[in-house]
C-alpha cells in the first residue's frame, strides 16, 4: 500500500513515511494510491471478532509496511479494557425510533478521539523507535484533542509532547484531566491569552523551518492518515453489530466538524461496507451542511463562526475535506489545485452539477441542528429511553430522525459522553451529569502545569530547555 496527495505533486510514500508528517510536501493530503476492497465473504469472516482483532484486520490493509505480529501488538495494546470503560471497546445500544447509539466515547478522554488517538500513540513509539529519533509534538487546544493526545501518548518512548492552552479558560474537569497527568513526557503550558493566540504560537514555532527541524517538532492533527484509517474500524464494527447477514445495510449519523470522523465513514464505504447513507450533522456552523445540500463550498472566516453549545463542532473551514473532494472529482489532482485556487481568490467553489454524485453515489444527507434542538433531543432521548447524551450526539440524533428509512438500522455515532458537556445537560435535564465512577474523584488529585506569558519569546525558551533532541 503507497499513499500520494490530493495535489499529485508527491511520489509514492509508505505508511510510516506520511505518518510522521503533516501536510504533503506540496500542499496536498495524503491518500492510499487506491482503497482496498473488502468482499461480502471476507466481511463475514470477521464477524464476531473482537475489536482489536477486527482493527488488526482493517489496518493491517493499510499499514503493509510494519509486521504483522508488532501490527497486532499494537491494536490489542490500544483497544483493551484496560484503555476503554467497555468490553467491547465500542458498545452499541438502542435508542428510540429507530436508531441505535455507537459508543465511541468510552476511552480515557470520554470523546471518539481516543479511539483514534490510542492507535496513534502505539505506532508513533513504534516508528520513532525503529528510526532511532524523537519527536516533539507541539499542540494547541482548548480542551479536547489536547486530551486525547496526552493520554495517547503519555509514558510513550520517544515522543514528548508541549500542549499549550489558555489560562484560567478551560472548564476545571478539562483542566484536571490534563494537569493531573504526572508522565514526564507529557508538558502542559497554560499561557495567559486565549486559544486562537496559542494557536498562533504553534503556527509560529511550526512554520520556522529552522527551529521546525532543529527541534523535531511534529503534529497530531486531524488530518493525520492514521487517526483516518483508525476510525474506518469503528463503521465495520457498527455494521457487523446491526446486521446478521450479508448485504444488510445501515445509515450513519456523524456530528461534523473537521470532516475527519464521516470521511472514515466514506472510506468504509467505498471498500465495500454496505452503507446506505452518511448523515452529516452539523450545529449553527453549517459550511458542511451547505456543500452536501448545494453543492457550494464557502469557508467562513473566524469572525463568521459562532461558539456554540456543541464547541467540538464549531469550525470554519474543514481540514480533512479536500480527501472527498479528490475522490469526487476521480482523483484527478489538477481539478483539485484548481478548486483550492478558486477558494483562495473568490472565497467559494461550486460543484452543484455534482450533486446527484455527492447524494447517490456517495450516499451522502446533511443536515442542521441548533442549541434549541440540543437541549430538545437530550432531554426527549432522557425521557424516551433514560439514555443521557452529549450536546454534540444530540446534533446527530436530530438530524438522523429525517433521514430514518424502514428497514434501515441508523447509527449516531457518539462523539462525546454527556459528563464533559455538564452545563448544557443541566440546562436540559435540570441536573448535571456525573462524570463516570472512576473519574469522580479526578479534580482533587495534583496537578502538573506551567504558566508562561502568551509569548512566542517564552514557549520558544521553554521548548529549548525541555524538548528532547
Ligand atoms: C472532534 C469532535 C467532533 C468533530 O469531528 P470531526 O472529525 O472534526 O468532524 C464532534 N464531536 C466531538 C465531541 C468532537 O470532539
Amino acid at each position: 500500500m503507497k499513499y500520494i496527495s490530493t495535489r499529485g505533486g508527491m511520489s509514492p510514500q509508505g505508511f510510516s513515511d506520511i505518518l510522521l508528517e503533516g501536510l504533503a510536501p506540496d500542499g496536498g493530503l495524503a491518500l492510499p494510491e487506491t482503497l482496498p476492497q473488502i468482499s461480502p465473504a471476507t466481511l463475514e469472516s470477521w464477524r464476531g471478532l473482537p475489536y482489536a482483532e477486527l482493527a488488526f484486520e482493517v489496518l493491517s490493509l493499510f499499514v503493509t509496511d510494519i509486521p504483522a505480529d508488532e501490527l497486532r501488538r499494537m491494536t490489542r495494546a490500544a483497544y483493551n479494557d484496560q484503555v476503554f470503560n467497555s468490553e467491547d471497546i465500542v458498545p452499541l445500544r438502542p435508542l428510540d425510533g429507530g436508531l441505535s447509539l455507537l459508543g465511541l466515547s468510552e476511552g480515557p478522554t470520554l470523546a471518539f478521539k481516543d479511539l483514534a488517538m490510542q492507535f496513534l500513540g502505539q505506532v508513533f513509539e513504534y516508528v520513532l523507535t525503529q528510526r532511532d529519533t524523537t519527536l516533539n509534538i507541539l499542540g494547541a487546544t482548548s480542551g479536547d484533542t489536547g486530551s486525547a493526545a496526552e493520554y495517547a501518548l503519555r509514558g510513550k518512548h520517544g515522543v514528548h509532547v508541549f500542549m499549550l492552552s489558555p489560562h484560567g479558560r478551560m472548564s476545571a474537569f478539562q483542566r484536571a484531566q490534563m494537569y493531573s497527568l504526572q508522565d514526564e513526557n507529557i508538558h502542559n503550558l497554560a499561557l495567559r491569552g486565549v486559544f486562537d493566540e496559542c494557536q498562533d504560537i504553534v503556527k509560529a514555532l511550526s512554520g520556522d523551518i529552522d527551529f521546525k527541524t532543529r527541534y523535531k517538532l511534529g503534529a497530531v492533527n486531524s488530518i493525520n492518515w492514521a487517526r483516518i484509517a483508525a476510525q474506518v474500524v469503528y463503521y465495520f464494527h457498527g455494521w457487523l453489530k446491526a446486521t446478521t447477514g450479508p448485504s444488510q445495510t445501515v445509515s450513519f449519523a456523524v456530528p461534523s466538524g473537521n470532516f475527519g470522523n464521516i470521511l472514515s465513514g466514506h472510506i468504509a464505504r467505498r471498500m465495500g461496507l454496505p452503507i446506505a447513507k452518511l448523515v452529516l450533522a452539523t450545529n449553527e456552523n453549517n459550511v458542511l451542511e451547505e456543500f452536501f445540500r448545494t453543492g457550494v463550498y464557502r469557508p467562513r472566516t473566524a469572525a463568521q463562526t459562532y461558539a456554540t453549545s456543541s464547541p467540538s463542532m464549531d469550525i470554519s473551514r474543514a481540514s480533512n475535506f479536500e480527501r472527498f473532494i479528490f475522490e469526487l472529482v476521480d482523483r484527478n489532482a489538477a481539478q483539485v489545485r484548481e478548486l483550492w485556487a478558486q477558494l483562495a481568490s473568490q472565497g467559494f467553489f461550486d460543484l452543484s452539477h455534482r450533486l446527484s454524485d455527492i447524494q447517490g453515489k456517495y450516499g451522502f444527507a446533511a443536515g442542521v441542528s441548533s442549541h434549541a434542538d440540543r437541549i430538545a433531543t437530550i432531554k426527549s432521548v432522557y425521557d424516551a429511553t433514560g439514555v443521557l447524551i452529549d450536546p454534540h450526539t444530540a446534533d446527530g440524533v436530530k438530524v438522523a430522525r429525517e433521514f430514518v428509512e424502514p428497514g434501515v438500522p441508523m447509527l449516531v455515532l457518539e462523539t462525546a459522553l454527556p459528563a464533559k458537556f455538564s452545563e448544557t445537560i443541566e440546562e436540559a435535564l435540570g441536573h448535571p451529569a456525573a462524570p463516570p465512577a472512576a473519574l469522580a474523584n479526578l479534580e482533587s488529585l495534583p496537578q502538573r502545569v506551567d504558566v508562561l506569558d502568551c509569548t512566542l519569546e517564552s514557549v520558544r525558551e521553554y521548548l529549548v530547555k525541555h524538548a528532547a533532541v
